[in-house]
């Protein structure tokens, strides 16, 4: 692809991005430079959890960024410890390192978990992670990773990662051995296409990591923060894990991240965890400025009601034009096409005249839609109506 914006060829090319410029965003709609508006399905991959742009994280940046910007992570911070103190209070967790990515966040979790196996197992380091999983793009992440080929991409990478298959407790069974120090998996598969783990697996996953002695590691940067209608997702099947890695939604758009484990495992000694940025008060400030407003009185309960606005209209839609069906958990849902005219449709909604529609497609015969968790019923109505226009349009 050649673009045509100005200097974009001084980028590396990771990605084919539109001809499109940003230069605005506010709630649930962006702006390009020419002044077109767009409404967004995809938030930044499931960043922006109270839309673009929202008063509280404006205020925070600005209130915070006057006080204090970074004092060292070596010294507290206020803004550090009140996040911390949120996150542990309202879930099973104890302790919390505060990271900069998901990736970041999911190294954490698997050096803790060695880290575990080296005191208490006998130097046991194997975690079994899932087929069509996404963990990050780390060199040890990647290996996580259960994307075709990833493990080995940038050899030689990182040992210790056996594949099992996701909803399918035997093949986790499988895999055990000595070696094994716990299991690692999101609680609904985002980039794999919006998979939600079976009740009966992720709760036989804790059974079966309790009797073996291992750990149960739910890397919630997808799922976590209110996207799937719960605070945390685990939280809906009724499990409590030993780790938990945070991402996307827990800074609302800026780059914040976290790891969280109970006092049982918390086992890091000093000089083997850190990192330059880790708990600065300005991310950690937009941190608590989004917890308060996911965890106000009715906020769930409207992003339940939400979800069920888009579950009902992607029913319909799959109804009308013989579509396969929908999926999902909360705010985190895919339309399953029934062929591949997920990229057509992607391409046709951005395109569509006026105003643009914004849309991903994981796979090519899956859209996946992850709006403004504050999103309005009248722009979830809209988002549906453009869609059926350009489904009829765009099927074959
Ligand atoms: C996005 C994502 C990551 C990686 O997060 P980054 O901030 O991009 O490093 C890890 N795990 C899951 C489940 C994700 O969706």
């Amino acid at each position: 692809m050649t673009n045509t914006v100005p200097h974009s060829d001084a980028l590396m090319e990771i990605t084919p991005r539109p001809d499109i410029v940003f230069t605005k965003g506010k709630g649930s709609w962006l702006e390009d430079s020419t002044g077109r508006a767009y409404l967004d399905m995809i938030q930044g991959w499931a960043v922006n959890c109270l839309g673009h742009c929202p008063p509280q994280i404006s205020q925070a940046l600005t209130e915070q960024g006057q006080r204090l910007i970074n004092p060292s992570p070596a010294f507290f911070n206020q803004a550090m410890l009140d996040l911390a103190q949120r996150l542990c209070s309202a879930s099973c967790f104890d302790r919390v390192f505060f990271a900069n990515s998901g990736a970041e966040a999911n190294e954490g979790a698997i050096k803790l978990a060695r880290k575990w196996g080296q005191k208490h197992r006998h130097g046991a380091y194997k975690i079994i992670t899932f087929d069509h999983s996404f963990h990050g793009r780390t060199l040890a992440t990647m290996s996580a990773s259960g994307k075709e080929g990833w493990d080995r991409k940038f050899a030689p990478q990182v040992e210790g990662f056996p594949k099992a298959e996701f909803n399918d407790l035997d093949s986790v069974k499988a895999l055990l051995d000595d070696d094994t120090v716990a299991v690692m998996l999101e609680p609904v598969q985002g980039e794999g296409g919006v998979i939600p783990a079976t009740p009966e697996f992720i709760q036989g996953l804790r059974a079966l990591t309790k009797d073996h002695n291992i750990l149960l590691i739910v890397d919630e940067v997808q799922s976590g923060m209110g996207r799937c209608g719960a605070l945390f997702a685990h939280q809906l099947f009724d499990i409590a894990p030993d780790i938990m890695t945070l991402g996307k939604g827990i800074g609302g758009g800026v780059p914040l991240a976290a790891l969280l484990s109970t006092e049982a495992v918390s086992c890091f000694e000093y000089g083997d965890q850190g990192g330059t940025y880790n708990g600065n008060p300005l991310m950690c400030a937009v941190g608590v400025a989004v917890f308060d407003a996911l965890t106000a009185p009715e906020f769930m309960s409207t992003v339940q009601t939400r979800a069920q606005q888009l579950s009902d209209g992607l029913l319909a839609l799959a109804d009308k034009h013989g579509l396969e069906g929908e999926r999902g958990l909360g705010l985190l849902r895919a339309l399953k096409l029934g062929g591949d005219f997920g990229p057509a449709l992607v391409d046709a909604a951005r395109q569509r005249p006026e105003q643009g529609l914004l849309l991903n497609a994981p796979r090519p015969n899956l859209l996946r839609f992850m709006p403004a968790l504050n999103i309005s019923q009248e722009d979830l109505q809209l988002a549906l109506q453009w869609l059926d226009v350009l489904i009829s349009k765009c099927q074959r």
